[in-house]
């Protein structure tokens, strides 16, 4: 046995933390052990989709908490029943796997399209995917992922994950051959940075993709649940994808991820997959909670207005301090820096009580709850706006 010197060092050092031990949320607010307070616009890497431990979920944790936790996957339960039902009344899917981390729900994503090869398309089986994208952390998903900084690790890699570039359909198509059975896409890239792809291309990903026989895997993890204003982004494209994945917000804070596929590809068998956790009652009664609430009238509305006052308020941030563009939909934007000053944003609005992410080192990405309020906004915003200021006053200076 050995003792840990300082509190941090029984947990695994897997990335740069802040010196700060969060002690408690509500809404868009966070307190850590000294009692200071944050204004939080990563929400858990746009996890709690309704804000810090909102009213709804935690109810629907505690009353489920007191019924049944978990009867183990072998056996139906009715959160998960119900659950499934809803998304696919509301999705243009027929059945639903569920998951623990948007990774896995990938990796169940990436296996679903494998074994439609080996059933329907004489062993087809790669599955084409796009640099700068991102699909998780498992081997198989790492793979599928154009992260630059995931390639040199943990070879050798899965293979069949050839990919293309966003944007570009001819990129696709040359990359399709006998061995192709799918694309997988990431409709927004969001660790890449925020980029978009745009509706055009996704309509034309889903002609091509109709017309060699090939599925067409969206991975809505990050913008799924209203993040971009449309329950699922795919619909603001106005196609409709064999597969999805959903992770993130789907939970409202706790771990549930989500597979959903048409009924032509739900080719599953009996031992193909499963897992212990899959599907309990517990984390499923989180996710129809907040599936109810986005689902009331006029909330994906208050995403659409919050999204469009926060993307001009970055707008007019970013022409005052002669930065770039703002990118991205909904409630999933980033203001792009023009310099590698992100990490030094992030750094010094945490000193001034607001979390923001930089997924790229010339880049902020904005994330907050879906119910984030305009005054909400405006703190945020004011924040950014004192910090270039007085960036922008160091730079001249030096
Ligand atoms: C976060 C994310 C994942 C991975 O989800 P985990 O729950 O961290 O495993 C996969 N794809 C996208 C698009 C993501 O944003």
């Amino acid at each position: 046995m050995t003792t840990a010197t300082h509190p941090f060092d029984a947990l695994m050092d897997i990335t740069t933390r802040p010196p700060t031990v969060f002690v408690r949320g509500e809404g868009s607010w966070l307190w850590d052990d000294t009692g200071k307070r944050y204004l939080d616009f990563v929400q858990g890497w746009a996890v709690n989709c309704l804000g810090h431990s909102p009213s709804q979920v935690v109810e629907a944790l505690t009353e489920q908490a007191k019924l049944l936790l978990t009867p183990s996957p072998a056996f139906y339960n009715a959160p998960s029943l119900e659950l499934a039902k809803a998304l696919v009344d509301r999705s243009c899917f027929d059945q639903v796997f569920f998951a623990n981390s948007g990774a896995e729900a990938n990796e169940g994503a990436i296996k679903l399209a494998r074994k439609f090869g080996a059933m329907k398309r004489s062993g087809s089986h790669e599955i084409i995917t796009f640099e700068g994208g991102f699909h998780g952390r498992t081997l198989a998903t790492m793979s599928a992922s154009g992260k630059k900084a995931f390639e040199p690790l943990f070879e050798p890699k899965v293979s069949g994950f050839p990919k293309a570039q966003l944007n570009d359909l001819a990129s696709v198509r040359r990359l399709i051959s006998d061995k192709t059975i799918a694309v997988m896409i990431e409709p927004i890239q969001g660790e890449a940075g925020v980029w978009p792809a745009t509706d055009q291309f996704l309509r034309d990903l889903r002609s091509m993709t109709r017309a060699h026989g090939l599925l067409l895997i969206v991975d809505e993890i990050q913008t799924g649940m209203g993040r971009t204003g449309q329950l699922f982004h795919y619909e603001h494209a106005g196609i409709e994808p064999d597969i999805m994945t959903l992770g993130k917000g789907i939970g409202g804070g706790v771990p549930l991820a989500a597979l959903l596929a048409t009924e032509a590809a739900s080719c599953f068998e009996h031992g193909d997959q499963g897992g212990t956790f899959n599907g309990n009652p517990l984390m499923c009664a989180a996710g129809l909670a907040v599936l109810k609430r986005v689902s009331e009238p006029n909330f994906l509305k208050s995403v659409v207005d919050a999204g469009a006052y926060l993307e001009s308020e970055l707008q007019r941030i970013s022409a005052r301090h002669g930065l770039g563009e703002v990118r991205g939909r909904g409630l999933l934007l980033a203001l792009d820096l023009k310099l590698p000053i992100g990490a030094s944003v992030v750094a010094q609005a945490l000193q001034d009580g607001v979390l923001l992410n930089s997924p790229q080192p010339d880049a902020l990405r904005f994330m907050p709850a879906l119910n984030v309020t305009r005054a909400e906004i405006s703190g945020m915003i004011d924040c950014l706006d004192a910090i270039l200021t007085r960036m922008g006053a160091a730079r001249r200076v030096a």
